[in-house]
């Protein structure tokens, strides 16, 4: 489940429009059935007609609508501007130490910042800045730069202190990394409440919703299916599929082109290339994938192995339905599965 702020804090939040917690929590309205982030410019309502929530997405569920003032389901695919200035100031400016004091001193929460880094990336803050640090030093690396000038450049103040925190992250030494690859991640918001995606060299690996619990699963199998060390960033495949992801999300994409790569059996990747044979807008039950893929008795086994599926909405595991007609299970909730087949349902009724 998602963290939230206690009750108090959130009230505070939004009396004060407080923008640096926006994407924490959502504020829905009784009285108008209307939900908002918690910087809303409109009337703040009455404490007693509020209700939180951690995501838009259960703020929908739940049957409210989006205000239109503050666009809560807005999926620009950026974070809040505080989270914004504080990976700004690491690109900036590697080396600096980013302390609980100086984190203070640029108006950010360092207790929010923890929280907001384990929500959305399922690691600490200081994992992220490690990690995002030890990531630029390896794409340094990669394009030739001078093993010196890469360690002191990034802030370690000794070769063996850069030695132990690179062969600890990737798992050999750095002067042999010149051509090792790591798994590279990132989240956007979305109107199903943020997404964590992560990406190789060779294409998108990972699409999940943003639960800690799964997120910390999710990156122990990818680490050890690709024996690759993961690091937050960009590349031109997450670039990609983040705007694929916002056409999508607003009718307008049907088939998502980025690249996906994904291990498993030789069974479940039958099934997860099934799958992204089922056209947008359509579904089938279980038993329809598992004749498809020749092994009709073993629709049980079909239904394991989508839930299995890595790489949610790209490869389209919640078009796979119960026979009956009901919605089956989602690992990501089945309210974001009926989210997900209703968009489908409209952007096909708009074509
Ligand atoms: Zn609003």
């Amino acid at each position: 489940m998602n963290t939230m702020p206690s009750t108090i804090e959130m009230e505070h939040a939004f009396r004060r429009r407080d923008a640096t917690y926006d994407g924490i929590f959502f504020l829905a309205v009784r009285t108008t059935g209307i939900f908002c982030r918690p910087s809303c410019p409109a009337r703040k309502p009455l404490v007693q007609n509020v209700e939180f929530f951690a995501t838009a997405g259960e703020a929908l569920a739940a049957g409210y609508r989006p205000c239109k003032r503050c666009r809560p389901l807005h999926a620009d695919g950026r974070p809040p501007e505080w989270v914004e200035r504080l990976l700004m100031a690491l690109d900036q400016n590697p080396e600096a130490r980013l302390t609980d004091a100086s984190l203070r001193a640029m108006n950010i929460d360092p207790v929010r910042a923890r929280r907001h880094f384990r929500q959305h990336y399922g690691l600490t803050f200081q994992a992220y800045a490690r990690g995002r640090r030890l990531g630029q030093a390896l794409g340094q690396l990669r394009q030739g730069v001078d093993l010196d000038d890469v360690a002191l450049g990034n802030g370690y103040e000794s070769h063996s202190g850069f030695r132990e925190a690179f062969a600890q992250a990737f798992g050999r030494p750095p002067g042999k990394s010149r051509d090792a690859d790591c798994i590279v991640t990132t989240w956007i918001e979305s109107p199903l409440g943020p997404l964590v995606l992560a990406a190789t060299t060779e294409g998108v690996c990972l699409l999940e919703f943003s639960d800690p619990a799964r997120i910390e699963m999710q990156f122990d199998t990818l680490r050890r299916h690709f024996d690759r060390a993961i690091v937050p960033g960009s590349t031109p495949h997450l670039d990609t599929l983040q705007a694929e992801l916002a056409s999508y999300f607003a009718g307008t994409l049907k088939a998502f082109s980025v690249p996906v790569v994904y291990h498993g059996t030789p069974f479940q990747e039958k099934v997860w290339t099934a799958l992204q044979q089922i056209p947008y807008g359509e579904t089938r039950s279980y038993e329809d994938l598992a004749r498809t893929i020749g092994a009709p008795r073993a629709s049980r086994a079909v239904g394991s192995a989508n839930g299995l599926n890595r790489v949610a909405i790209v490869i389209p595991c919640h078009r796979v339905v119960n026979k009956s007609g009901e919605l089956g299970g989602y690992g990501g909730g089945l309210w974001r599965k009926r989210i997900l087949l209703d968009l489908e349902q409209k952007g096909q009724a708009a074509a």
